[in-house]
């Protein structure tokens, strides 16, 4: 059987791109956070597998056309090669929270998808996200979990912080989030 793989799991908004209550419903309106897509660019070089998973419900509410969406992903998958970074997918969970979906974070369906599909080990892998409902399902599939600070993450500090402190991994950016992976990939290998 062949070996599964250690990968990363990145939340989009808030992590690689600057968040928009509203949703992301353009490229024009897309913009990445300063260091995010050269970090990216480091954890491939490591050796990680990255993929994307984002619930974007401005799909199901009719506001965001899929084909918006997948016109943001694939520019920001292109940006991302050109700078030497490669995205293995993106995943979305187009649903409203009140669907039930199994995809929606926190639940996992994402990241289990993506586990079964692209040979990935959850134990050696990572959810970088600014909310809590990403750290939610990042442990659920069974990955170490890093919250960053931008995007909402400074205000869910602020509120929920407390109920979370148990283990919970709080980088700035996802540079800093990066730099934390690639310490902790490289110890699990050692292992
Ligand atoms: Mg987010
Ligand atoms: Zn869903």
């Amino acid at each position: 059987m062949a070996e599964r793989r250690a990968a990363v799991f990145l939340d989009r908004d808030g992590v690689i791109n600057e968040n928009n209550p509203s949703y992301v419903r353009g490229w024009d309106a897309f913009h990445f956070i300063p260091g995010s897509i050269d970090a990216v660019r480091r954890l491939s070089d490591a050796g990680l597998l990255i993929v994307v998973v984002t619930n974007q419900a401005g799909i199901g509410r009719g506001v965001l056309p899929a084909e918006a969406l997948d016109d943001i992903h694939t520019r920001m998958c292109e940006q991302i090669a050109a700078a030497g970074g490669e995205i293995a997918r993106v995943s979305f969970c187009p649903h409203r929270p009140e669907e039930g979906c199994g995809c929606r974070k926190p639940l996992p369906g994402m990241l289990n998808e993506a586990a079964e599909d692209l040979m990935i080990d959850p134990a050696q892998s990572f959810m970088v996200g600014d909310h809590f409902t990403d750290i939610e399902a990042g442990r659920a599939a069974g990955c170490t979990s890093i919250l960053v600070r931008t995007g909402r993450g400074a205000d869910e500090l602020r509120v929920a912080g407390d109920d979370h402190r148990d283990e919970l991994v709080v980088a700035d950016d996802l540079a800093q989030a990066t730099d934390f992976i690639l310490r902790e990939a490289a110890r699990i290998s050692a292992n």
